[in-house]
Parts: structure tokens; C-alpha cells; sequence
């Protein structure tokens, strides 16, 4: 998000001015201007207020995070939800959850009985022993 460069707001002292000296076409444009710069501040504080929210919302859930057997579970009022990926967290701001698997196929076919939590995240390959 980038914010927007700050014109100079017209005075509008100088507006009264150019009014009494009967410069209406010139009072006129630095009205213009002036509106123009109230719509971008009001468009700028909407993106600021939006991204307060982001902010709030990021360290509301931080905390109510903690890091338990190796992964992150989210406490809440009616308990704990989980497990989270670590990796997706930690590197993407990403709260994804990990799928529990009851066992895996061997590099040579045979299924071992062994459960697991995987992250499903393309690019992420964390597992961890349930
Ligand atoms: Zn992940």
C-alpha cells in the first residue's frame, strides 16, 4: 500500500481573498483543489484505518497463539484449535492448518501405520509425528 503524496491544501483564507477581489474563476478553481484534496485524505484514511484493523487482528491472534509439540495451537474460550503449520506462520504470516494422517506409503509401497500432521501448502513440507 503506498500512501499518497500530500498536495498543498489551499488556504482558505486566500479563497476569501481572491472572493473580494472578485476573482470568482480563481476562487473557484482553489475551491476545486480543495475538494479534491479532501476526497484524498478521506480515500487515505480509509486505507490507514484498514490497515490499523490488519494490524489489530495480526496481534490479537499472535497472542492467542502458543507453540506446543513442535507446532502452533490457537487458545481460545472454548479451547484449543489446532494444530497450525509452524513454517507457514513463521515465514507467511499464514495461518494454515495441518491435516492429521493415520500413516504414510513407503518409499517401497508398503503402508506404515504411523500418524502424522502435514501442512498441505504447496511449498511447505512439514510433517510431525502426532
Ligand atoms: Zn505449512
Amino acid at each position: 500500500m503506498s500512501l499518497h503524496s500530500i498536495m498543498p491544501i489551499p488556504r482558505y483564507k486566500d479563497i476569501v481573498d481572491l472572493l473580494k477581489k472578485g476573482a470568482t474563476v480563481e476562487a473557484q478553481e482553489q475551491i476545486m483543489a480543495l475538494r479534491e484534496a479532501a476526497l484524498e485524505l478521506q480515500e487515505e484514511n480509509l486505507e490507514l484505518r484498514q490497515r490499523v484493523k490488519e494490524l489489530e487482528e495480526n496481534a490479537s491472534l499472535r497472542r492467542s497463539l502458543v507453540f506446543r509439540d513442535g507446532m502452533y495451537w490457537r487458545e481460545t474460550e472454548s479451547g484449543s484449535d489446532g494444530p497450525f503449520c509452524p513454517p507457514c506462520y513463521d515465514n507467511n504470516n499464514k495461518l494454515v492448518r495441518l491435516q492429521y494422517q493415520k500413516g504414510y506409503m513407503s518409499a517401497r509401497g508398503d503402508y506404515k501405520a504411523r500418524p502424522y500432521y502435514r501442512c498441505t501448502v504447496n511449498d511447505c513440507n512439514f510433517h510431525n509425528r502426532a
